[in-house]
């Protein structure tokens, strides 16, 4: 059986990985030079930082067996991802918790006295939001919502947030505790030497062959049994019905002696400032120990042709967009598409590597029992 699997970050790599321990074969192809895909890390050569190429990746999750997945191809480092944000001349802490509010209304409030008090801000008069801003709003009122949520998300997504859905803010963004952990997940931390060394140790199996600067094209996929493609949907198509829309982001990177900002990830919340944060790549990997200091300036913007694709946009237009190249894809054979671009969702590590073992699995079970892999395994939509 002879498997192409289009992609070498971590969706490919798993899915390679499991085929390849049940004896199936399979030729790795990724149009980059390197392996990891988005998660790509490499070490500076001048101060050895070691840096998320393609922005900071910190893994985190509840899913025990993902978790276990990982730990046999590196050794994780603990790591809490703690983020700061500028606004207005003064250093705050997010997510929004207890110090961030009493520290931006000038308070001491306990967490019930706190609570009470975002109550009060809460606007009430606004009992169906219709979008982002007025769920925001309708929580936590116009003061918290205009400092750390109004200029990010306009920077960040181009657009104004009532012209986002009010579906984005499920739960109260905001902390009755002094808790700045970012993440609520059991499990976090960092695979001490990158996570292009962990993707290496997972595609090195002697059924897998990786072939880098190598673009598949849909006219290859005959030569094979059966593909798994974790490029982008649009572009396996050739982009014949238009492009699917995505944000991309630029890295503005500078060295400086010391330390720059003292702390990983410090965001800009104003809209006057062009940038939406910048992260000190040492600190996270807080196990070592550097001299000097490398920072990525990080500037948010619409993905051009030739630009790398980073957060799928999904917004009305998108939407119908997508539902086209799913009809076609859905008339293919033998192919399946799976990850972040692949199937034109954003997927955190844990869910993207999840989704993988999924797939490898249903994969390995339809070809015991004589069933069709689906082109799908997740549905996109
Ligand atoms: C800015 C940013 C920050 C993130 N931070 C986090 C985080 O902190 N924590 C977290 O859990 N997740 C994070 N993620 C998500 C994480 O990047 C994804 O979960 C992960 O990259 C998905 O892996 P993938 O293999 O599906 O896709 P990718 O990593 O995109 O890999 C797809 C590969 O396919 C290759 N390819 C595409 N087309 C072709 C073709 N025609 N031929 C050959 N090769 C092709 C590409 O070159 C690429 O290497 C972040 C994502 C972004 C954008």
């Amino acid at each position: 059986m002879k498997v192409a699997i289009v992609g070498a970050g971590i969706s490919g790599a798993v899915i390679a990985r499991l085929l390849a321990e049940q004896g199936i074969k399979s030729v790795v192809f990724d149009k980059r030079d390197h392996i990891a895909g988005n998660c790509h890390s490499e070490r500076d050569e001048q101060t050895q930082v070691m840096l998320h190429v393609y922005g900071p990746h910190i893994f985190h999750t509840d899913d025990q067996e993902v978790w276990e997945f990982v730990n046999q191809y590196s050794e994780f480092m603990p790591y809490t991802n703690r983020v700061k944000a500028v606004y207005n001349g003064a250093v705050y802490s997010l997510p929004v918790n207890l110090h961030t509010i009493n520290q931006f209304f000038r308070q001491t409030l306990s967490p019930a006295e706190a609570k009470a008090f975002i109550e009060q801000l809460a606007d009430k008069t606004i009992t169906d939001p219709q979008n982002f801003e007025e769920q925001a709003i309708s929580m936590i009122g116009k003061d918290l919502y205009e400092a750390f949520f109004k200029g990010y998300t306009l920077k960040q997504w181009g657009c104004h947030p009532t012209e986002l859905p009010a579906s984005i803010l499920k739960r109260l963004p905001v902390r009755f505790n002094y808790n700045d952990n970012y993440f609520n997940h059991k499990y976090q931390g960092m695979p001490k030497e990158g996570y292009t060394e962990m993707v290496a140790a997972i595609l090195n199996h002697p059924n897998i062959t990786v072939k880098l600067s190598s673009a598949f094209e849909q006219a290859m996929a005959s030569e094979f049994d059966h593909v798994f493609y974790s490029g982008p949907l649009d572009g396996y198509f050739n982009y014949s019905e238009g492009r699917l829309g995505y944000r991309t982001l630029d890295f503005e990177q500078f060295s400086a002696k010391g330390d720059y900002q003292g702390t990983a990830v410090m965001n800009y919340c104003e809209e006057t400032v062009p940038w939406t944060r910048i992260t000190e790549h040492k600190y996270f990997s807080p196990w070592e120990s550097h001299e000097n200091t490398v920072c990525y300036k990080e500037y948010s913007r619409l993905c051009g042709e030739e630009d790398t694709p980073y957060y799928p946009v999904r917004l009305v237009k998108e939407k119908s967009l997508l539902n086209k190249y799913l009809d076609m894809a859905q008339s293919l054979e033998s192919i399946t598409f799976v990850g972040r671009l692949g199937t034109y969702r954003y997927l955190d590590m844990d869910v993207t590597i999840r989704e993988a073992i999924d797939v490898a699995r249903h994969f390995l079970h339809c070809q015991s029992a004589g069933e069709t892999m689906p082109v799908f395994n997740v549905d996109p939509r």
